[in-house]
């Protein structure tokens, strides 16, 4: 078995969590000046169960289309429905995991428009979506301003429209972010937080939960979280442990159930100390 994709975690950790009723009205609204969102149900990580897809352009469209990542047929005929009286010029990807690009095939395919995103996120999708055009870091896109965030995903982009960005999975309105080793990297994860925070203030716009007015308090409370989990790893390498040891000393704070996560985060903070020559790590055993 090769390592576990973020889907089957996100499975993994569905499966254990009880199931809650769902009565969110779906409803497109306004979130900021040209940009409505539309929250679909999607196989994402709890306490989440939706991701926004966000509508970009006027009123009556030409509208980009970013993240819509519903793979069930009823959410995506809210969506067919909404975009009856919209006209739609592209699909625009934040990157490439399952629930943000479930139903973006079959939207593209329905309105025969292009699929845009990163190189790396093109790559991660081959043979699963197909990405007709690639976008740089920093190329203006149906109005938005590309920004490159790698660290959850080695693909991930943010789009700036006016004073507003829509983040993706950067920071999360409700519940978390995954830094999974596979396929994202902590040092970088944190780099492109510092990237944003440097950036114009913009209200944050997440794939998951309501928007965040104040991003740059936002950005700095994650950087300062990760910053004091990675500490707390420090202080637990003082004993040499297993991965599986050093999660219940340094995740103490967190439910069990969300500890199979926590070891993947656990181990993309020890892997960033292991380049950085603060921790070792000797047949499976982790020390400093
Ligand atoms: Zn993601």
């Amino acid at each position: 078995m090769g390592e576990p994709t973020i889907e089957s975690l996100y499975e993994e950790v569905r499966a254990r969590t009880p199931v809650r009723v769902d009565d969110t009205p779906v409803t497109i609204a306004p979130v900021a000046p040209g940009i409505r969102v539309l929250a679909l149900r999607t196989p994402t990580l709890p306490p989440a169960a939706h991701t926004n897809v966000y509508l970009v352009g006027p009123d009556a469209g030409p509208v980009a289309v970013v993240d819509p990542g519903s793979p069930y047929p009823d959410q995506q005929a809210i969506l067919d429905a909404v975009l009856t009286d919209i006209s739609i010029a592209m699909v625009l990807l934040t990157h490439h995991h399952g629930d943000h690009v479930g139903g973006a095939t079959a939207l593209a395919d329905r309105w025969n428009v292009p699929i845009a995103a990163h190189a790396n996120t093109a790559r991660r999708l081959a043979g699963r979506v197909r990405v007709t055009r690639i976008i740089e870091d920093g190329e203006v896109v149906h109005g938005a301003t590309s920004v490159f965030t790698p660290g959850h995903a080695d693909g991930h982009l943010c789009y700036e429209i006016g004073a507003a960005t829509i983040a993706g999975d950067m920071v999360a309105g409700v519940g978390t972010i995954l830094i999974d080793p596979s396929e994202g990297d902590m040092a970088l994860y944190l780099a492109s937080l510092e990237r944003l925070l440097a950036r114009p203030a913009a209200t944050l716009l997440p794939a998951h939960g309501p928007a965040i007015p104040d991003g740059p308090g936002k950005l700095t409370e994650y950087i300062a979280h990760r910053r004091m989990r990675e500490q707390r790893v420090v202080d637990a390498l003082a004993t040499e442990g297993t991965l599986a040891e050093l999660v219940a000393t340094v995740y103490s704070d967190t439910p069990r159930v969300l500890w199979p996560l926590a070891e993947r985060s656990l181990l993309a903070h020890l892997e960033k100390l292991l380049r950085e020559g603060r921790a070792r790590n000797v047949d499976g055993r982790w020390s400093r």
